[in-house]
C-alpha cells in the first residue's frame, strides 16, 4: 500500500484512516503495530467512508487551552463508525446520540479534524 493511503486529518488530508486485522478480522482506529484483539501484525490500512451513527456527544464550554476557547461551547462526539471502529472527534451542536452521520474536515485551533453533521437523507 502506498504511503498516500496512510496519509490521515492527523498530517493535514482530508480522510480518516483505520486498520483492519488480516487474520481476524478486528478493526481499530488507533494505529498500533499489532492487532488489539489477536496480537497479529498483519494489519492493512485502510480509508474510512466517514458514515456512522453517533454513540455520545457532549457539549464543551469550558476549554483547555486559551486557542480551543475561541471555539467554545463546541460538541465533541464518540462516533461508531460504519466500519466498526469507534472515534471520537468534533460535531455539529444539534447532535445527539442515535444520529446517523457523515464526516466533513474543519479547522479547529489551527488544525484540520474530523468534523461530523447529520447525514442527508
Ligand atoms: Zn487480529
Amino acid at each position: 500500500m502506498s504511503e498516500a493511503a496512510h496519509s490521515d486529518w492527523t498530517t493535514g488530508d482530508e480522510a480518516i484512516v483505520y486498520q483492519r486485522c488480516t487474520s481476524c478480522g478486528a478493526v481499530q482506529y488507533f494505529r498500533r503495530e499489532f492487532c488489539a484483539a489477536c496480537g497479529s501484525n498483519d494489519l492493512a490500512t485502510l480509508r474510512a467512508s466517514g458514515e456512522g451513527r453517533v454513540y455520545a456527544a457532549t457539549l464543551v464550554h469550558r476549554a483547555a487551552t486559551a486557542e480551543a476557547r475561541e471555539h467554545v461551547p463546541f460538541k465533541i462526539v464518540l462516533i461508531d463508525t460504519a466500519e466498526g471502529f469507534r472515534m471520537m472527534a468534533h460535531g455539529a451542536h444539534d447532535l445527539a446520540v442515535g444520529d446517523r452521520v457523515t464526516a466533513r474536515f474543519a479547522r479547529f485551533t489551527g488544525r484540520l479534524v474530523p468534523y461530523f453533521e447529520r447525514t442527508v437523507a
